[in-house]
């Protein structure tokens, strides 16, 4: 593994700190589709293959409900629940 796998943007919305690992995600959009709120967009950023990574839409929708970590195949993205 390179270091570009640790490349990640950060978004920080109001339930949740969230992050994806721009140097891994390969755009296969799961985690869009399995999201509850429907929150997740494609990114500016792009991912480990040129296509564009994920990222909330905005800092409500994010319940940090954690199901985007969960499907994504390839550990992309970190949910850090806000108390
Ligand atoms: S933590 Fe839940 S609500 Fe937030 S982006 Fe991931 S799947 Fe969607
Ligand atoms: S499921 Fe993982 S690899 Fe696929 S688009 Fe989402 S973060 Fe990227």
């Amino acid at each position: 593994m390179t270091t570009s796998a640790y490349k990640m943007k950060e978004v920080d919305t109001k339930k949740a700190l969230f992050t994806i690992f721009t140097g891994i995600c390969k755009g296969c959009g799961l985690c869009m589709e399995k999201c509850p709120a429907k929150t997740l967009v494609w990114s500016k950023t792009l991912g480990v293959y040129g296509t564009p990574a994920v990222e909330p839409k905005d800092a409500e929708g994010c319940t940090g409900c954690g199901m985007c970590a969960t499907v994504c195949p390839d550990c992309a993205i970190l949910i850090e629940r806000k108390k």
